[in-house]
């Protein structure tokens, strides 16, 4: 919900809290436009949820791994927000600095960790049930020796770093959003993106984290469901009471505890502004997606989640141009099988009316962790020291036939009810477009030999070029593919070699970078040279501002998410291709990202009047 406001006026404060504390004004990278005001949720409230609690004798040494691999995953993480508290001012660094050496030390050779060892090994338990035992042990003798405000500062400091090891242990979101009160701003460390596709958009207002980067794909759900936040706020959660107000701004990038009066009227204005402007927007859906000269551009919609189909509806989009299908396998403990996925897609199919859905196969990896796919043994337990480089999208599906074989058959028979077409994600080489070619050739040879009809040609196979590689041989990928969608989020990832969804490089991950716009252009030619069609799906998609330079670089087909829709739209119709053409040409001999945005800034003012 853009522009909710949840805060009770005059009333910043929950009733008891005496002197109102001082305004605290913290920064963040926006991550979804809109403004909210609401009192503040802390989802790391309640523990995680231990399902795992016996293991065999044999197991005591991979359990010991398991352990290890969670302590050092934790430092990490500890250690990264250490790292950033320089951003704050003096005295909050002083407070908080001594807590994060506390949690961090507890993770060396601590009373916590040898008890937590020898419980696996004497108790036969698995490492999160005792990590949990031994950190409730501890905790519990602190408190019983002393009552005085330092036993129970540690005794929650050892139940913390419990709770942290646990969840690195599950891998479990939070899943812990059912406490919320209507209209809450949640705040958190972090969030997965299996957490953020648990949130209800119409009971949170607005969500604020101290991890994530703009173009993660946390940061993508948040506004697959329009909830105004910011990421990568550091020293966000720092002496914050649960139930104190907060304002979330997306659009700029802030984040307010304890408004002021001041500060609050200014919030509500700002929700009653992006109210009235998303109104004149949604006047456009019935309006054509056409330049001022007259060239037709399709615009579909993105969806990650079912819960956006009537929002996609509204849009005006004209299709979907990117399913990210990973929603069908997040949170829960088994894989979907064939009848549940075709019922899906069919629901998504059926309500876009004979309009276009393309749905992508299964990309896990990077930071999209699965637990039904760990559980069935499809991937390693243990992640890779490098993620995004390791075991995802396509490579996983040909590792892994049968789940690749049981998406295309449900793909396929959805595809029954109206236009589909299927995509590949993470391909990076010939080889892969082939195999997989042939399975879903062979897909649907075994479902005719059921009875199935399906069409002739079958519904086309396309591939997601988002890595270097496939941008750099785009020529010879497309004499195997039948269309190309352009995922410019990883594109731009793997080209520049920074983390997308990683805040501490966020300034460099920039899709106007000259590199980038290159990869595009070969990407453009490339289909251009087999005559196949392209698209854009990735978030460079979705920004205005970069409409006109997609439009002179050739492109006429974006996906986007479905509030961004209206947007693009109306750059569309607000310029032509000849003068697209001329600023593309112009910002190709540029060679600093900064002046291509000028560039692009400029031309949007000039094309505005
Ligand atoms: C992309 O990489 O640009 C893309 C659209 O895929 P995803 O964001 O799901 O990785
Ligand atoms: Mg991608």
């Amino acid at each position: 919900m853009n522009g909710t406001d949840a805060g009770q006026p005059g009333r910043p404060l929950p009733p008891g809290c005496g002197d109102q504390p001082p305004e605290r004004r913290l920064f963040g990278i926006a991550a979804c436009a809109g403004v909210a005001i609401g009192p503040v949720f802390r989802t790391t409230e309640s523990p995680p949820q231990v399902t795992r609690h016996k293991i065999h004798a044999a197991d005591i040494q991979a359990e010991g791994a398991r352990l290890d691999a969670a302590v050092l995953q934790s430092r990490k993480q500890l250690m990264k927000l250490r790292g950033r508290l320089v951003v704050l001012p003096e005295e909050s660094q002083g407070e908080i600095a001594p807590l994060l050496d506390a949690y961090i030390q507890m993770l060396g050779p601590s009373r916590l960790l040898r008890g937590a060892r020898k419980r696996i090994e004497d108790r036969l338990v698995s490492a999160e049930t005792a990590v949990m035992e031994e950190a409730n042990a501890i905790s519990a003798t602190l408190t019983a020796a002393s009552d005085d405000g330092t036993a129970a500062r540690q005794a929650d400091e050892v139940r913390e770093i419990g709770r942290r090891l646990v969840r690195n242990l599950t891998r479990a979101p939070f899943r812990s959003f059912a406490g919320a009160v209507q209209g809450a701003v949640l705040i958190a460390e972090g969030l997965r993106p299996s957490d953020a596709a648990l949130i209800d958009p119409a009971r949170i207002a607005g969500v604020a984290t101290e991890e994530g980067g703009t173009d993660g794909h946390t940061a993508i759900l948040l506004r697959a469901l329009g909830i105004p936040a910011v990421l990568g706020v550091p020293g966000l959660l720092a002496d914050l009471r649960a139930g104190t107000t907060a304002v979330v701004d997306g659009v700029v990038g802030t984040v307010i505890l304890n408004p002021s009066g001041t500060s609050l009227s200014g919030a509500r204005r700002a929700v009653a502004s992006f109210a009235r402007d998303r109104q004149r927007l949604g006047r456009l859906r019935r309006l054509a997606c056409v330049t001022l000269d007259g060239e037709a551009v399709s615009l579909q919609a993105n969806l990650e989640l079912p819960v956006e189909l009537p929002m996609i509806a509204q849009s005006g989009a004209n299709g979907i141009g990117l399913l990210r299908s990973e929603f069908l396998f997040m949170n829960r403990d088994t894989v979907p099988t064939e009848d549940e996925q075709a019922r899906t897609y069919r629901n998504v199919i059926e309500t876009m009316a004979g309009d276009t859905v393309t749905i992508r196969v299964l990309d896990w990896g990077g930071e999209k962790e699965i637990e039904a796919l760990v559980n069935a043994g499809l991937v390693p337990e243990l992640v890779d020291s490098n993620p995004a480089l390791g075991l995802r999208g396509i490579r996983l599906l040909l590792r892994q036939p049968e789940l690749f074989e049981t998406q295309l058959a449900a793909i396929l028979r959805a595809g029954q009810a109206g236009p589909v077409r299927v995509l590949l994600p993470m391909v990076t080489n010939v080889a892969e477009v082939r195999t997989a070619k042939a399975i879903y050739h062979r897909v649907a040879d075994r479902l005719r030999e059921r009875g199935v009809t399906l069409p002739a040609p079958l519904p086309p196979l396309g591939i997601m070029v988002e890595t270097p590689g496939a941008a750099l041989c785009a020529d010879m990928l497309a004499a195997e593919a039948e269309f190309f969608a352009i995922g410019t989020n990883d594109l731009c990832m793997y080209a520049l070699a920074v983390d997308r969804g990683e805040m501490e490089v966020a300034e460099l991950y920039d899709s106007l970078h000259p590199g980038v716009l290159r990869l595009i252009q070969m990407t453009i030619s490339g289909a251009a040279s087999h005559r196949i069609p392209v698209s854009v799906c990735g978030e460079m998609a979705a920004n205005p501002d970069m409409t006109p330079l997609l439009l002179g670089l050739g492109l006429r087909s974006f996906s986007t998410n479905a509030s961004a829709v209206p947007r693009v739209k109306q750059a569309v119709r607000g310029t032509t291709i000849d003068d697209c053409q001329r600023l593309t040409a112009r910002i190709l001999k540029q060679s600093d990202a900064e002046q291509i945005r000028e560039s692009l800034a400029t031309f949007g003012h000039s094309s505005a009047h």
